[in-house]
C-alpha cells in the first residue's frame, strides 16, 4: 500500500495478511481502558474511522465495574460484513450490518487506527436486540506472549478470569444507558479458533457479495481504491477529491464556529 494514499479501512485492507493460515488483519478502533466508541463510518464514503454519535452526543461506554472503558484493544477484521439480510445457521439471527467485531488480549495498549496482524483464538456469539454479533477473540502476533496461544483454551490457562470478564462486560454494557442485557448464543459458552475461522469465512463472503453488488447494501459506503472489479472502485484522484470534500466541510465550520465566537465576545463585552 502506497504512503500518502487514501483508502477505506474497511475494503482496501485484506482480511489475510498473507497465505498464513491464521493470521489475520486487525484494525484497532478502541485502545483498551479508553471509553470513546471510535469506529468505523460504514455508512461514510471511504468509512473513516469516527467516534459515534447518538441523539447529537459523542459516545462514550459506562465503566462495567471493576473495569475501565474496554477491556481489551477493539476493532474490527477488514473485508467481512455481517449481513442484515441473513440469518445465522448458528444464531438463527440476522447480522448486524457491520464488520465482524474483534477483541485482542495482548498486553500492549495499541492506538486508534493501527493495523496489527492477529492469530484468531475463538469466537462468542452475542445477541444484540435480535441481531447476530459475532466478538471474536485474538492476539497480536507480535505480542511477547502470543507464541503461547493456539486456541481458546490457551487464554483459560494463561488469562484466568478474562473470558469470565469478557461475557460479563458485553452482557451489561449498555445496561448503564437503559437498554437491556445482551444475550448470547450457545449459552455464552466461547467457540474454539476452527469456529471463528468458519464465521470469519462466511462474513467473508457476504462482504465480497456486498461489494460486487450480490446483495442489498442499504446505506454502506463500498467506494474501494484496491477492488478492481467492483462497481464501487474508484481512482486514486477520486479517493483523494471525497476527503478533501468532507476536509472542506469541516474547515468552513470551523471559520463559521470562529466569527461567531468573536461576535458573541463582542456582545458580552460590549465594544
Ligand atoms: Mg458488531
Amino acid at each position: 500500500m502506497n504512503s500518502g494514499h487514501y483508502i477505506s479501512p474497511f475494503h482496501d485492507i485484506p482480511l489475510k495478511v498473507d497465505s498464513t493460515e491464521n493470521l489475520f488483519n486487525m484494525v484497532v478502533e478502541v485502545p483498551r481502558w479508553t471509553n470513546a466508541k471510535m469506529e468505523i463510518a460504514t455508512k461514510e464514503p471511504l468509512n473513516p474511522i469516527k467516534q459515534d454519535i447518538k441523539d447529537g452526543k459523542l459516545r462514550y461506554v459506562a465503566n462495567i465495574f471493576p473495569h475501565k472503558g474496554y477491556i481489551w484493544n477493539y476493532g474490527a477484521l477488514p473485508q467481512t460484513w455481517e449481513d442484515p439480510h441473513r440469518k445465522d445457521k448458528s444464531t438463527d439471527c440476522c447480522g448486524d450490518n457491520d464488520p465482524i467485531d474483534v477483541c485482542e488480549i495482548g498486553s500492549k495498549v495499541l492506538s486508534c487506527g493501527e493495523v496489527i496482524p492477529v492469530k484468531i483464538l475463538g469466537i462468542l456469539a452475542l445477541i444484540d436486540q435480535g441481531e447476530t454479533d459475532w466478538k471474536i477473540i485474538a492476539i497480536n502476533v507480535n505480542d511477547p506472549e502470543a507464541s503461547k496461544f493456539h486456541d481458546i483454551d490457551d487464554v483459560k490457562k494463561y488469562k484466568p478470569g478474562y473470558l469470565e470478564a469478557t461475557l460479563n462486560w458485553f452482557r451489561f454494557y449498555k445496561v448503564p444507558e437503559g437498554k437491556p442485557e445482551n444475550q448470547f448464543a450457545f449459552n455464552g459458552e466461547f467457540k474454539n479458533k476452527a469456529f471463528a475461522l468458519d464465521v470469519i469465512k462466511s462474513t467473508h463472503e457476504c462482504w465480497k457479495a456486498l461489494l460486487m453488488k450480490k446483495c442489498d447494501g442499504g446505506a454502506i459506503k463500498c467506494t474501494n481504491v484496491h477492488i478492481c472489479d467492483s462497481p464501487f472502485h474508484c481512482t486514486q484522484e477520486e479517493a483523494r477529491s471525497i476527503v478533501e470534500l468532507v476536509r472542506g466541510k469541516y474547515l468552513n465550520y470551523l471559520s463559521i464556529m470562529k466569527i461567531l465566537k468573536e461576535k458573541t465576545q463582542i456582545h458580552m463585552f460590549g465594544n
